[in-house]
């Protein structure tokens, strides 16, 4: 094989890059980062909580390591109308089991956490600077990148760019996702003590809420509303589809949305009197099993969200484990390939074989048709939220009107509605999940 300058290259130090470093660098390979922020994480923004069964898995000791932020213990999901919001409470000793639990976390800390495991490991970086291309052979086998001036060869490249990958469009022919398959997140983070975190959602010490709410936070459109406790802070934000965002017909701006939505009853007493210290945005690739594209080429695997990874289940959402899964698994692979001499992408098959024998592909698999259910899903997003509203109203209000059977007050409710529609909706979505 010729000679190159590393074994292994990997674009972008996110979840799955910096992960895919670590592996790389603790097998005694060569490895060199290429971040074009001006440090791992600086660009990156995630809800955020991580389930920790694939992190665990590649450090071991991480809950004493990692910056995390709090271990979450309450789960919530909310459905909100202009001014009424029904929300679920669920805690369970469960949530917190070994290989079960989950953590909040902030992805400037947590990814420069990953990016020092890796340099440990020996890894070398370059910061600030963006992969241009991926540099072929006359054959078409990926032999390296070029960034700025300089063409860096390695045996292998792990591309692990994130979403919107345009050197996985432009550089490997992978189609570019659907508008449909993408959403857009916008996140703000606000600063409150951990005193007050605690008193504002019943939290024991150091323990966390995560929260999801559906309805008025998107305007009735396809999307979502989530919330998550830090440490100190709370981080607070939405999804909303692309065509919502570029649907100019549309009355209120997804920046809009987020304003309107810390204005809610539900929302601005726990973020009253705290303070706005960060605001991100970033696309969220939503298609599921559909959109993953080819992951492994001749000289080259593909990771984390560019290998569109990610699952918005309503009331789960998932990127961050998929990415730290398949940075293992891809560099695992890599190093594999090198030792038997052989990068093609038959070599480098045992990655497709990983994958799909992983959670990975298998829980993408299982929910692909979820996606679709929710995109045709519109009255969760409008009549839902309303109907609920009506039915609690119905159930707790008392004027001093002789009250009817609860079953008679409901029945109207849910008739106006439609109930085998509502049944056929209840129907598809549950064979869906
Ligand atoms: C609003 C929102 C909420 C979310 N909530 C959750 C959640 O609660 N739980 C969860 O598990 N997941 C969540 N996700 C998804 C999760 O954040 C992602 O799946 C995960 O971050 C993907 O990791 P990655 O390593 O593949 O990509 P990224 O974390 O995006 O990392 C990609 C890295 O590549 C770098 N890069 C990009 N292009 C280049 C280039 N050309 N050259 C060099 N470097 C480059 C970037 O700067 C970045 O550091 C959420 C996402 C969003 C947007």
């Amino acid at each position: 094989m010729a000679e190159t300058d590393f074994d292994v290259i990997v674009v972008g130090s996110g979840c799955a890059g910096g992960v895919a470093a670590y592996m790389a660098a603790s097998a005694g390979k060569s490895v060199l980062v290429v971040e074009r922020g001006n440090y791992a994480g600086a660009k990156n923004m995630t809800g955020g909580r991580i389930y920790s069964h694939s992190l665990k898995e590649v450090f071991p000791d991480f809950e004493s390591e990692a910056p995390l932020e709090r271990k979450i213990t309450h789960e919530r999901i909310a459905m909100m109308d202009t001014a009424s919001n029904m929300t679920i409470d669920f805690t369970s000793a469960e949530l917190a089991e070994e290989g079960k639990d989950s953590y909040s976390v902030l992805r400037g800390p947590f990814d420069q956490w990953l990016a020092e495991k890796a340099e440990e490991a020996g890894a070398e970086y370059i910061c600030g600077i963006a992969v241009e291309e991926l540099v072929k052979d006359e054959s078409g086998r990926i032999i390296g990148v070029r960034a700025g001036e300089d063409e860096i060869t390695s045996q292998v490249v792990i591309l692990a760019e994130g979403t919107n990958s345009m050197l996985s469009e432009r550089c490997l022919g992978n189609p570019r996702p659907k508008p449909s398959q993408m959403a857009v997140g916008i996140k703000q983070v606000f600063e409150l003590p951990s005193g007050v975190i605690e008193d504002r959602f019943l939290l024991p010490e150091g323990e966390g809420a995560a929260m999801l709410f559906v309805g008025d936070c998107t305007k009735g459109r396809v999307g979502g509303g989530f919330l998550y406790t830090n440490k100190d802070s709370i981080s607070l934000g939405l999804v909303a589809t692309i065509s919502t965002a570029a649907d100019g017909a549309n009355e209120t701006p997804v920046y809009q949305m987020l304003e309107d939505f810390k204005r809610h009853p539900a929302v601005a007493p726990v973020i009253k009197g705290a303070k706005l210290v960060e605001h991100s945005g970033h696309m969220v690739p939503e298609g599921g099993y559909d959109m993953i594209p080819q992951y492994v080429f001749d000289g080259c695997l593909v990771a984390g969200e560019t290998a569109g990874l990610c699952m918005n289940m309503g009331y789960q959402v998932r990127g961050m484990d998929f990415a730290v899964a398949s940075g293992r698994m891809a560099a695992e692979a890599a190093c594999e390939a090198i030792d038997k001499n052989d990068v093609s992408a038959a070599g480098l098959a045992s990655y497709k074989d990983k994958m799909e024998g992983s959670f990975v592909i298998q829980d993408l698999r299982t929910f692909s048709k979820w996606p679709h259910v929710m995109e045709e899903w519109g009255s969760m997003f409008t009549d839902y939220p309303v109907m609920v509203k009506e039915i609690f109203n119905a159930m707790f209000s008392v004027d001093g009107q002789p009250q009817k059977p609860l079953v008679k007050r409901m029945m109207p409710i849910v008739k106006k509605r439609g109930l085998f529609k509502l049944a056929g909706e209840v129907r598809k979505a549950v064979k869906a999940l």
